[in-house]
């Protein structure tokens, strides 16, 4: 089969394992030559069905990976740099920032965070902003995308799916309706649903509103039978990420399996979280934390004075004229009155301080590894370098590694693989653990230092 250029290049980003399976290129081609593929982990990968004449180029400018997508840069320029009041280089551009948390307590607990989004979503099908809203729902043990046209059917959608979805097949229900539609989206999707609105009229009159909510990373479906494997609980699906409970402070929320079973985050699933396990290898390249082409984003309030009320709170980071005046109207009809507030923007970016160094600081040190085994990779926002300390680095690497052996994993050999991960786990955790004491050490020698100095007189 020959495949013409920009569908080799889309190609390339499959081999070198950067396709997280969005499907945008499979909605921009207009001779249908390329499909998604399964991989038995649950993730889509683009394939070509077959070489194509008129090599158009839209499938390579909307792939987030490919090298002629433009940048976050240049989408937030182009959408927000007349709105927005202030440009950030890790938030992008900003109008304004809250902390929220949903007025009705039972869609608050039901939410992964505060319950930002589902709010707004109602309010935006309410207040007829939108017809249909593009959210997330669970769908016989897996979870997809759904086109939801009451506050129902949006509620029922509440919660987080760490899953990597396909959004093409919602994307032709939105192309088709002729309706206002507002789309749920993590930070690649976005970009990939922004540059196709750059190629296809019809999505951009149609998609008022995107939403994006913040990502650190995303995981296969791998993982969650992994988490249930290595507690020794029936391998079943997942039915809700994020369970909260009482006892417990927000950030030690439980994942929820369907027989049941309950794991809690802290002990039992984040250290293979931040290993990397079951990450898709494009997590590791990707430079936008906070969904920077979205109208508003969305993300937990990982702060002390948020993490102890245990029900969740969401931090909001509005980039549109268009938002600001649905929380305005909201405000003024006196239904936001004790959910909102606003909040400082260097709080809530402090808030995301874990996954901002990884995607700055690791980031340039994965991308310094890549350039050395010369595999493909995009131009990114953040320079190669040896960046961080040795242990630092060490645990990058060991997370990297990570990455790619549970992506590319056989079926038939997955639980010897679940065996090697949990020790993966161990020296994951075991690195970081040093790291972070030596760093506690570091930072309390310098303390003492200084008050001696000051004690005596030195400056
Ligand atoms: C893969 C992933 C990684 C994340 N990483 C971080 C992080 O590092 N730091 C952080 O602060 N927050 C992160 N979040 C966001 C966080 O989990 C919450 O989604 C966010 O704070 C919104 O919470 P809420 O209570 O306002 O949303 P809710 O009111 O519960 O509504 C959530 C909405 O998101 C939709 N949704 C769920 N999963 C997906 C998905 N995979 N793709 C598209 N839409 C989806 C749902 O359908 C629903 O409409 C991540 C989310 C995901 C999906
Ligand atoms: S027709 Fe255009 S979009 Fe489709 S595969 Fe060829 S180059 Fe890509
Ligand atoms: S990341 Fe998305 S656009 Fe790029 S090849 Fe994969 S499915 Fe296609
Ligand atoms: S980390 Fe980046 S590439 Fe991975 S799911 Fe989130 S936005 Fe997409």
């Amino acid at each position: 089969m020959n495949v013409s250029k920009p569908q080799a290049m889309v190609l390339q980003v499959v081999q070198s394992g950067l396709c997280i399976g969005c499907g945008a290129c499979v909605s921009a081609c207009p001779e249908g030559m390329i499909v998604l593929e399964r991989l038995w982990t649950g993730i889509w990968q683009a394939r070509a069905v077959e070489g194509c004449c008129s090599a158009c180029g839209r499938c390579e400018k909307v792939c987030p990976f490919s090298p002629t997508c433009p940048d976050e840069d240049e989408l937030g320029r182009e959408l927000f740099a007349e709105e927005s009041t202030v440009e950030d280089e890790v938030l992008g551009y900003v109008r304004s920032s809250y902390v929220f948390r949903h007025p009705d307590e039972n869609l608050r607990l039901r939410s992964a965070s505060g319950g930002a989004v589902t709010w707004f979503l109602e309010r935006c099908l309410r207040e007829g902003v939108v017809d249909r809203v593009a959210a997330v729902a669970a769908s016989s043990g897996d979870f997809e995308y759904v086109g939801c046209d009451s506050v129902q059917q949006v509620r029922r959608c509440s919660g987080s799916a760490y899953r990597a979805l396909r959004v093409d097949t919602v994307l032709s229900e939105i192309r088709e309706s002729e309706m206002k539609w507002a789309v749920v989206a993590v930070p690649c999707v976005a970009k990939a649903i922004r540059s196709l609105c750059q190629l296809d009229a019809r999505l951009q009159r149609s998609i008022r509103v995107l939403v994006g909510l913040t990502c650190g990373q995303t995981k296969t479906n791998a993982f969650s039978e992994w988490v249930a494997w290595h507690r020794n609980l029936p391998v079943d699906q997942v039915s809700r990420f994020r369970v909260k409970e009482p006892q417990r402070p927000a950030d030690d929320f439980a994942v929820e399996f369907e027989g049941g079973s309950r794991v809690h985050w802290r002990e039992e699933v984040a250290p293979s979280w931040h290993a990397r396990l079951f990450t898709p290898p494009a997590c590791g390249v990707c430079d936008d934390l906070f969904a920077e082409t979205a109208d508003v984003t969305c993300m937990d309030a990982w702060l002390p004075e948020f993490t102890s009320d245990w029900r969740g709170t969401s931090l909001v980071l509005v980039r549109s004229t268009l938002v600001d005046e649905v929380i305005a109207g909201a405000e003024r009809a006196g239904e936001a009155e004790e959910a909102i507030e606003r909040c400082c923007l260097s709080r809530l970016r402090s808030s995301q301080g874990g996954p901002e160094r990884d995607k700055r600081v690791g980031l340039a040190y994965r991308l310094e590894l890549r350039g050395r085994r010369g595999v493909y990779t995009p131009s990114k926002r953040v320079l190669p370098g040896l960046t961080g300390s040795s242990l630092e680095r060490l645990a990058w690497r060991v997370a990297e590694r990570n990455a790619e052996v549970t992506f590319r994993m056989d079926e038939s050999s997955r639980f010897q693989l679940y065996r090697w991960a949990r020790k993966r786990t161990r020296i994951f955790s075991a690195i970081r653990r040093v790291d972070w004491s030596l760093r506690r050490l570091d930072s309390r020698l310098k303390g003492g230092i200084r008050r001696i100095a000051r004690r005596n007189g030195v400056r």
